[in-house]
């Protein structure tokens, strides 16, 4: 029996989101999500696509070996058990691969060390993805595991990008440069992007937009990211839910100095305390424009800040690219807000940049064109689906001649 099936995981800090997906015509077999793993009220929600049917487990579920025993439990009641020789791999999401990992990679003890090598630079995330990647070898000790890393696409960015302007020797000791995040799906839409211009990759320019509860911007010069918005972590760049983004570091020398703050306070306040939440005490962009409609004047000024830096990402990534053929929106505010994608682009006519109102207003799964017809640059939607193309990267590198009898 050939083996076409792929489980993509990926491990939170207390959660752990999966689907399986068939890759001979990409259907998604089963997906779910353990959530508040560690507490007393950990939930598991699982779907069996096929059958249309979704079950739930409420209940203490205490750690990531447990929540992924309870996940193999429910995909085993569907006939999709971990055990089937069906599965040609699983596929990790791990958020930093630093400067080594550019491509998806089979995993090893080699691997997996430069992973925990990596923790201080991603202390949130690294952690839960090896837990996730153990358990996972546990399970299945035979199958291929793979990890797709989220910093891997903008690993083409040139030095002049990817350095910051200070001491390299202090830079590459404490291994601090720009390595950006959200690479999965900024991979995937600018190649649907592409696809959706009737074009292929290696021949479009295109700014995408990953807009959502984190947001991140990259410039993608024939299929290849050449400037990203997030750096060292995924603090810098755009406003986001509850991150500040781009700030004068001086900040933090003054919340030290003059607030008394210690640098965890500082940075719990500029990753979980700013952004849109930071402003107004809301991150979620439906209710921000529920305020904004109503007039709330703290709202607006919170979604004016979050336009004003997006134009300007849009604005130097158009500088960067020389010439742009697509600026395509993505994820949760970039695929359903269309008054920011509107107003994100107002005013840019001169740079060949406009939505038009009509088909901006349409909503839709669909990867779409909201430009109007005469437009010098497309302006789509595309959504993502970071799981989809984890499956693909992974599925193609066990299907790699020489990797192919690890199936
Ligand atoms: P993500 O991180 O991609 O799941 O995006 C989550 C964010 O998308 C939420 O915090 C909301 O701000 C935003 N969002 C989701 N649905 C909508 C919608 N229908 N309209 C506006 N914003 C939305």
């Amino acid at each position: 029996m050939s083996s076409t099936r792929v489980l993509v995981l990926n491990s939170g800090s207390s959660s752990v989101k999966y689907q399986l997906i068939d890759m001979r015509g990409g259907e998604r077999l089963a997906v779910g999500l353990v959530e508040r793993i560690g507490e007393r009220t950990s939930r598991l929600i699982h779907t069996h696509v096929a059958a249309g049917d979704t079950r739930e487990q409420n209940g203490p579920i205490a750690d990531h070996e447990a929540a992924l025993k309870a996940v193999a439990a429910e995909l085993g009641r569907d006939g999709l058990g971990l055990d089937s020789p069906e599965l040609a791999a699983i596929g990790h999401r791990v958020v930093h691969g630093g400067e080594f990992f550019s491509e998806p990679t089979l995993i090893d003890q080699t691997v997996l060390t430069e992973i925990e090598r990596l923790i201080p630079v991603a202390p949130l995330h690294n952690p839960a993805n090896l837990t996730g990647i153990r358990t996972a070898q546990a399970l299945r000790p035979d199958l291929p595991q793979v990890a797709v890393f989220d910093t891997a696409f903008h690993t083409t960015m040139p030095e002049s990008a990817a350095r910051y302007a200070i001491d390299p020797k202090i830079a590459d000791r404490y291994r601090i440069r720009r390595y950006g995040f959200h690479g999965t799906s900024h991979a995937y839409v600018s190649r649907e992007t592409a696809r959706l211009l009737g074009r292929a990759p290696e021949d479009v320019n295109v700014i995408v937009l990953h807009l959502g509860n984190g947001a991140s911007a990259s410039a993608v010069r024939g299929g290849r990211c050449v400037d990203t918005s997030m750096g060292l972590t995924p603090l810098e760049g755009l406003v986001m839910g509850t991150r500040s983004g781009d700030m004068d570091p001086a900040v933090i020398f003054h919340l030290m100095r003059v607030g008394g703050m210690s640098a965890d306070e500082i940075d719990t306040l500029l990753n979980k305390r700013s952004g849109l939440f930071g402003l107004c005490g809301d991150n979620d962009m439906r209710e921000i424009r529920r305020r904004v409609d109503e007039g709330d004047e703290q709202a607006g000024l919170a979604f004016d800040i979050y336009i004003h830096r997006l134009k300007k990402y849009i604005g130097a990534y158009y500088a960067v690219l020389g010439r742009v053929d697509a600026v395509a929106f993505t994820a949760g505010v970039g695929e359903n807000a269309a008054p920011v994608r509107e107003a994100a682009v107002a005013g840019l006519e001169g740079l060949g940049l406009a939505v038009d109102g009509e088909l901006n207003a349409v909503r839709g799964d669909e990867a779409r064109l909201i430009s109007p017809a005469d437009a010098r640059v497309a302006v789509a939607v595309v959504p993502t689906d970071e799981e989809m193309e984890i499956a693909t990267q992974s599925y193609a590198l066990v299907n790699e001649p020489g990797n192919q009898n690890l199936t």
